[in-house]
C-alpha cells in the first residue's frame, strides 16, 4: 500500500442502485445522475464511465469546474447540466461545450445572452423557479422580465428545462411545505407556457422527492445520494424498508474505506494514549495505530468514538484522532500485526462499519462525511 489508505468502488452495488431507483420512473422521465462534490465524495472520475456504463447519459454537477471535469472524461452522446455557479466567462465555454445551467437571476439570463453573441451559438438555459425554499430561483414577479428577455433574445437562448427544489422532501415534518411547492411549481410552469415559453425538460426530484413522491418526477430526475447506495433520511429508509422491502434494504453501499495496521504495542494500565488527556487506559491494554487522521477525511469528531473493523472484530477508536493517524485499541484482537487490513468505512467479516454510523456520532450526515473524503485517497473499482 503506497497510500495511507484507499476507496473501493463496488460497480455492482451502482448497478443496483440504479436499476432500483430507475423502477421508480417511467420510459419518458430522464435520469440524471448527480455528480456534485466529486460524486459525493466516490470521485467523478471513476462514477461516470461506470454509470455510462449502465446507459445513464444525464450528469448534474454544481459548478463549472466539475462540469470541465465530467465533460473531458464522458462519451459523447452525454448531457451535462450545471445546477449552481457558473461565472459570466466559464458561459461561454459552457455554451461552447453544450452543457446547459441554470439561470435564477436576471444579471445571469442577460449574460447569458451576452456569451451566447460572443460564441455564436445558443445558450441552453434552464430556468430555476422559487417554490418556497428562498435560496435560488425566480419568483412570480421577475418571471415576467424573464419571458421578455427570452422573447427578445430568441436565437440566443435554448429553453433546456425549468426546474425548483425542494426544501427537505426527506422529512414528513416538511410535507406541507413540499406539497405547496409542488403545486406554485405547477402552477408557475402553466404561466411560462401561456406566455409562449415552452421548457424542455420540467425537473424538481432529487432521491428524497422521488422515492415519497413519485409525482415530482416529471421530465427529468436528479438523482445522487441514493444511487450511492445510501438513503436521504432514515425516515425515508425505516419506511421503505420495513414497509415495503421486508426489512432487506434494496440500496447497497458502493463505497468501502481501507486502510492497514501501522503498528501494535502494549501500554500499562493508567496511561494516557495519544494527544491529551481523553483517554486513560483502565487496563494493560494492547494499541494498534492506523495511518489516517482529520487530514484523511477522519473526523475529528470521531476522537474516543469511531470504530474499525480489524479481523472482522470492531475496535474503538481511543484517544484524539491526529493528523495523520489514529489510535485503536487492540486489545481483544489476540494475533494482530502489522499490515493487517483495517475497514474504516464497509464490510469485513460479518461486521459493517457504515457511513451513518459515523453520522449519528459525530452528528454529521451522511452527505457531509462522504464528500469531505479527499479526492487523492487512491480509488479502486471492484465488483
Ligand atoms: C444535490 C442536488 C440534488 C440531488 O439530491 P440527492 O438528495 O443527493 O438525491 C438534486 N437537485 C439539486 C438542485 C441538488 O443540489
Amino acid at each position: 500500500m503506497l497510500h495511507t489508505s484507499y476507496i473501493e468502488l463496488s460497480k455492482s452495488a451502482l448497478k443496483n442502485n440504479l436499476r432500483f431507483l430507475q423502477k421508480h420512473i417511467n420510459e419518458n422521465t430522464r435520469y440524471s445522475m448527480v455528480i456534485k462534490a466529486n460524486a459525493y465524495g466516490h470521485g467523478i472520475e471513476d462514477i461516470l464511465p461506470m454509470i455510462e456504463d449502465f446507459g445513464v447519459n444525464h450528469f448534474s454537477v454544481f459548478s463549472a469546474v466539475e462540469a470541465m471535469r465530467a465533460n473531458r472524461i464522458k462519451q459523447d452522446k452525454c448531457d451535462i447540466m450545471i445546477m449552481g455557479w457558473i461565472s459570466d466567462e466559464s458561459m461561454e465555454w459552457a455554451i461552447e461545450h453544450d452543457i446547459s445551467f441554470y439561470v435564477f437571476t436576471i444579471d445571469r439570463l442577460k449574460a447569458a445572452c451576452e456569451a451566447s453573441k460572443k460564441v455564436g451559438k445558443p445558450a441552453k438555459i434552464h430556468i430555476e423557479i422559487e417554490t418556497g425554499m428562498h435560496r435560488t430561483g425566480f419568483c412570480r414577479e421577475e418571471l415576467e422580465t424573464v419571458v421578455d428577455v427570452i422573447k427578445n433574445n430568441r436565437k440566443c437562448l435554448e429553453i433546456e428545462g425549468i426546474c425548483t427544489h425542494y426544501a427537505g422532501a426527506e422529512s414528513i415534518n416538511n410535507y406541507n411545505r413540499i406539497q405547496s411547492q409542488i403545486k406554485t411549481f405547477h402552477e408557475l410552469c402553466s404561466w411560462v407556457n401561456d406566455h409562449g415559453i415552452h421548457p424542455k425538460y420540467r425537473h424538481t426530484a432529487c432521491s428524497a422527492a422521488l422515492l415519497i413522491y413519485p409525482e415530482t418526477a416529471m421530465d427529468l430526475v436528479r438523482i445522487g445520494i441514493s444511487n450511492y447506495g445510501f438513503w436521504p433520511s432514515n425516515e425515508i429508509r425505516m419506511n421503505k424498508i420495513i414497509n415495503e422491502y421486508n426489512n432487506q434494504d434494496p440500496l447497497l453501499r458502493v463505497l468501502s474505506w481501507k486502510s492497514e495496521v501501522m503498528s501494535v504495542k502494549t501500554v500499562d494500565e493508567g496511561k494516557y494514549v495519544s494527544y491529551g488527556t481523553s483517554f486513560l487506559t483502565n487496563r494493560k491494554t494492547k494499541i494498534a495505530t492506523v495511518p489516517v487522521g482529520y487530514g484523511y477525511g477522519y473526523s475529528r469528531n470521531l476522537s474516543n468514538l469511531g470504530h474499525v473493523l480489524i479481523h472482522g472484530k470492531r475496535v474503538s477508536v481511543i484517544g484524539a484522532v491526529n493528523m495523520n493517524m489514529m489510535v485503536v485499541d487492540a486489545t481483544d484482537i489476540t494475533d494482530i500485526k502489522e499490515g493487517d487490513e483495517v475497514v474504516l468505512i464497509g464490510n469485513q467479516g460479518d461486521n459493517t462499519i457504515t457511513v451513518s454510523s459515523f453520522s449519528d456520532m459525530s452528528n454529521s450526515l451522511n452527505y457531509e462525511l462522504l464528500t469531505r473524503l479527499p479526492n487523492h485517497i487512491p480509488r479502486y473499482i471492484v465488483y
